[in-house]
């Protein structure tokens, strides 16, 4: 099997080609950097990517709050962790920066919100009624 990926481990963005031989072994070529192979050996053997998606908020002047990991995470347990993170409420005020999740599933990756969400102003009214 063969691949052809475009590294993104820095702007330059080189493109790797990766043979992966019967016995599992890597050929790994047109990388400039030792970083752009690790990437590549990762794209084949265990994806990453840092996951983005919106968590519920309660009580806020929106209803859900951007958040995404601080670093990447197993491509296979990104389905498992957007279903965790939908179950999710976070109560209102949420800041920007605020960590919404110390270890996702184990990743050892925090969430974190990407926007602030400011308690829901209740009017007089709302409140007596
Ligand atoms: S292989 Fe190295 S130089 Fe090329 S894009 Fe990746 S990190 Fe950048």
């Amino acid at each position: 099997m063969s691949k052809r990926i475009v590294c993104v481990a820095c702007p330059i963005g080189c493109e790797i080609d990766v043979q992966v031989a019967e016995n599992g072994e890597l050929k790994i070529s047109g990388n400039r950097c030792k970083r752009g192979y690790e990437y590549a050996k990762d794209e084949v053997t265990d994806p990453k990517r840092v996951l983005t998606m919106s968590v519920k908020v309660e009580d806020g002047e929106i209803e859900l709050v951007s958040v995404k990991t601080d670093g990447v995470i197993p491509k296979k347990l990104i389905p498992q962790a957007i279903e965790f993170l939908k179950t999710l409420k976070i109560s209102a005020p949420v800041n920007a920066g605020d960590v919404l999740v110390e270890d996702l599933l184990g990743t050892g990756v925090k969430v974190v919100a990407t926007r602030t969400v400011p308690k829901r102003y209740h009017s007089k009214l709302e409140i007596q009624a």
